[in-house]
């Protein structure tokens, strides 16, 4: 099994709830949910971080996220969406697979909860 969480995920090692899956890019819903809704979009390749990204598969990734925010807004009702992306330890990154996170927001809770 790969020693990368998200690689394994990516590779059905490891279960997740799927949201979306294409090519290039994965999106899951977060083990640990900050709020109702929290998901991860992932490309499906192994960079660590934005440092590595190649700007075709950032761009590829993120033609994706309107439509998963739209989507997430639908299902969920929030009232907005944080977008969120670790870059580095000493950023708070702890999985060193890049990836963005999709915090619904529903205004009960504080903004960086
Ligand atoms: P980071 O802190 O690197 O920005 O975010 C990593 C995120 O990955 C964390 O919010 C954590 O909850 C999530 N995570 C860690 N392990 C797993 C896992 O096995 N499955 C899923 N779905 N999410 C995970
Ligand atoms: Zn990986």
């Amino acid at each position: 099994m790969s020693d990368c969480i998200f690689c394994a995920i990516r590779d059905g090692q490891l279960p997740a709830t799927k949201l979306y899956e294409d090519e290039h890019v994965l999106a899951f819903y977060n083990i640990q949910q900050i709020t109702k809704g929290h998901t991860l979009v992932i490309p499906k390749q192994h960079h660590e971080a934005i440092f590595d990204l190649p700007p075709e598969t950032a761009s590829h990734l993120f033609s994706v996220v309107p439509k998963l925010a739209t989507a997430l807004k639908e299902s969920y009702s929030c009232k907005g969406l944080n977008i969120v992306n670790n870059n580095g330890r000493i950023a708070g990154q702890t999985v060193f697979h890049y990836h963005l996170h999709l915090v619904p927001r529903y205004g009960e809770e504080g903004i960086y909860s």
